[in-house]
This record gives C-alpha cells, sequence and structure tokens, in this order.
C-alpha cells in the first residue's frame, strides 16, 4: 500500500492512518508528528520549527522533504507507507512525485477526508491525544473513560499547543491556499478518491479499507 491522505487539519487523517496501521500493518508517515518529536528532542530542525508550529504556519518545504526521504528510506517503508500532513502544496506534492519516482515506488491512491470546515474548529479545540500511544480522543465525541488517561495504555493525555481556535483558523486558511490546489493535481493523475469525512469513524474507515483493497 502506498497511499496519502489529503484533508484539513482535524478532519481525521491521523486517527484513520492508525486504524489502517493496525490493519494492514503499513507504517504511518505523519510530518507532524516527525516535527513534534523534533521540536521535543530540541534539535536544530525542531527549534527552527517550533514558531512556525505554533504559528499555524507551514515549515520550509525543503525541512520536511529532508525528513520524508530520510523517513521512505527506514526499513519498515519498503513495504509501504500511508503519508498522513504530507505533501501540503503543490511543490512537495511534485517532488513527492520525483522522490517516488527514483524509488521505483509510485504512489497509488490520494484519499481526501472531505469535512466541512466550520465543524473542524469544535472539532480540533476537543481533541486529545495520548502522549505514549498516539491514541486520539475527542472530548465531545469519543472521550476517554477516565479523564486525562488513556484507555489503550493508560497513558497520559494532551491537548496539542496548537490547537486552539486561533491557530485553527490560520491552519484552515493555509490549507485551503496551499492544499486544496491538490485535489486537482491528483485527479488529473487518475489517484483520487474521496471520502465523506463528517460520519461514524467506523463507516469512514469501512470506506476507506474498500479504497484500498480495490484501487
Ligand atoms: P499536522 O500534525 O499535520 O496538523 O501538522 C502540524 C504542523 O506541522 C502544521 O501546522 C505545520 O506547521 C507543520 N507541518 C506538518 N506537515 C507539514 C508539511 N507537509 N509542510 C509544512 N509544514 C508542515
Amino acid at each position: 500500500m502506498r497511499i496519502l491522505l489529503l484533508g484539513a487539519p482535524g478532519a481525521g487523517k491521523g486517527s484513520q492512518a492508525k486504524m489502517l496501521v493496525e490493519k494492514y500493518k503499513t507504517p504511518q508517515i505523519s510530518t507532524g508528528d516527525l516535527l513534534r518529536a523534533a521540536v521535543a528532542e530540541g534539535t536544530e530542525i525542531g527549534k527552527q520549527a517550533q514558531k512556525l508550529i505554533d504559528a499555524g504556519q507551514l515549515v520550509p518545504d525543503a525541512m520536511v522533504l529532508g525528513m520524508i526521504k530520510d523517513r521512505l528510506q527506514e526499513d519498515d517503508a519498503k513495504n509501504g507507507f500511508i503519508l498522513d500532513g504530507f505533501p501540503r502544496n503543490q511543490a512537495q506534492a511534485i517532488a513527492l512525485d520525483e522522490l517516488l519516482e527514483t524509488l521505483n515506488w509510485p504512489l497509488e491512491a490520494a484519499i481526501l477526508l472531505d469535512v466541512d470546515n466550520e465543524k473542524l474548529v469544535q472539532r480540533i479545540t476537543a481533541r486529545e491525544s495520548c502522549e505514549d500511544c498516539g491514541q486520539m480522543y475527542n472530548l465531545i465525541s469519543s472521550p476517554p473513560v477516565n479523564e486525562g488517561i488513556c484507555d489503550k495504555c493508560g497513558g497520559k493525555l494532551i491537548h496539542r499547543a496548537d490547537d486552539n481556535e486561533e491557530t485553527i483558523r490560520k491552519r484552515l486558511d493555509i490549507y485551503v491556499e496551499q492544499t486544496t490546489p491538490l485535489i486537482e493535481y491528483y485527479q488529473y493523475q487518475h489517484k483520487l478518491f474521496k471520502i465523506d469525512g463528517m460520519g461514524e469513524i467506523e463507516r469512514i474507515f469501512d470506506s476507506m479499507c474498500k479504497i484500498v483493497e480495490n484501487y
């Protein structure tokens, strides 16, 4: 499986990617997660990225491209990958195509999770994730059994600093401006599949599985 997930922040890409990882044993590669790990480790990239992430801006293309290039060359990616949050603009999409061509691993599908932008602000401000296993929760629609504690592993639940209303609106604007042109980009390559991302998480996942098993 060599796919990428497209969709606005909060559309459910991370949650669906984690379910795909569990079912198909294919790694999720999230540039957001890679950047947050770099910030937590205090690397040079992390230091440069932090301010931009906190402001809801995109980090420079060269930075994420370097990370993706290294990550795709790790052993587990030989059996496929689920890209989440990358590419975010046309320059990244072109660079990804070039990279995959040199690796001889053409992308098979770009799956768009289509969600109403206004609902997203509500969804994102209510989300928390486990700092240990990454399991995601929504405090309104899918809260954990015990507040602040992961149902799956008992880890601590955290709320991302950039999941506040002001930053979310900025991230949504950037999504509309820079990422939505990729819908046409992948449509043109006949690789775009669209799913309504507003319903039940399990139903969305069923649609996702039908796509990855039939494209
Ligand atoms: P995410 O976890 O995908 O919502 O990403 C969180 C933040 O990381 C974004 O708001 C950007 O600041 C940065 N980021 C993640 N992926 C990319 C990317 N492909 N290009 C540029 N910036 C990114």
